[in-house]
């Protein structure tokens, strides 16, 4: 292998390396924000449980003062009651204790309901609350370690970035601007790749008779007459 090609396939490799070591690093303030969301949902999650379990703590007090306020009554009727003299009064008196005591018993029962329902809500607000905690602890750790991660690849990628330019002074310009224009063309490494049979093993498509004769001449580069990168022979 000619030495340009060499040093042209080490520069690919500080290449690469710092272009992953970029997207690496510009994709954790997105990793970053999923977490805080993800954390936000649980919080929003649970102080909806929290306000309902509250809504239903006030209805079963409203049901409590109810029932108060419905057996005090009943026990100031049964008072009135003994001091009426007439039948009539007496029967309607108990009609009124009688209405009463149902509306007492359907309390009950929904204050049962109630109490159940109040009972399911904690459970499952404490889990919540349980889980919360715990995940909050998971995540705190996964934020600390891509922090970390960050603070490391940003030395990694300042090393990779003076590898490349220490490397690039050594290439021939002409050979260095072709190569950067590959690599500001196709993007993504690789942009020196192999030629195999007619192949480019870059973009794997055929390429033109001329370039498989060139090729054998390796005093120069050549390019895939497809995707522009730079090919040699094995
Ligand atoms: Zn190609």
């Amino acid at each position: 292998m000619e030495s340009f090609i060499s040093q042209l396939l080490e520069l690919q490799d500080h290449d690469a390396k710092y272009i992953r070591l970029v997207a690496f690093l510009e994709h954790i303030p997105l990793e970053l924000d999923m977490i805080q969301t993800k954390l936000k949902q649980a919080q929003v999650k649970i102080e909806i449980e929290r306000k309902s379990f509250l809504a239903s703590e006030l209805e079963r007090k409203n049901i409590d003062a109810k029932l108060k306020e419905a057996e005090e009554k009943i026990v100031k009727l049964k008072t009135q009651q003994m001091q009426v003299k007439k039948n009539e009064e007496y029967e309607a008196i108990n009609k009124e204790i009688s209405t009463i005591t149902e509306q007492i018993n359907d309390l009950e029962f929904e204050g049962l309901d109630l109490l159940d329902k109040i009972d399911k809500q904690k459970i499952a607000l404490s889990s919540n609350e349980e889980n919360y905690k715990n995940e909050m602890k998971s995540i705190d750790a996964e934020i600390a370690l891509l922090k970390k991660r960050k603070i490391s690849m940003e030395e990694d990628k300042n090393q990779e970035w003076a590898q490349v330019q220490s490397l690039e002074q050594a290439i021939d310009p002409r050979l260095l601007s072709m190569y950067r224009a590959v690599k500001s063309r196709v993007k993504k490494p690789p942009f020196v790749v192999l030629l195999k049979d007619q192949l480019c093993t870059g973009c794997h498509l055929k390429v033109s008779n001329e370039i498989v004769k060139k090729v054998h001449d390796t005093k120069n580069p050549h390019q895939c007459d497809n995707c522009s990168r730079i090919v040699f022979k094995g």
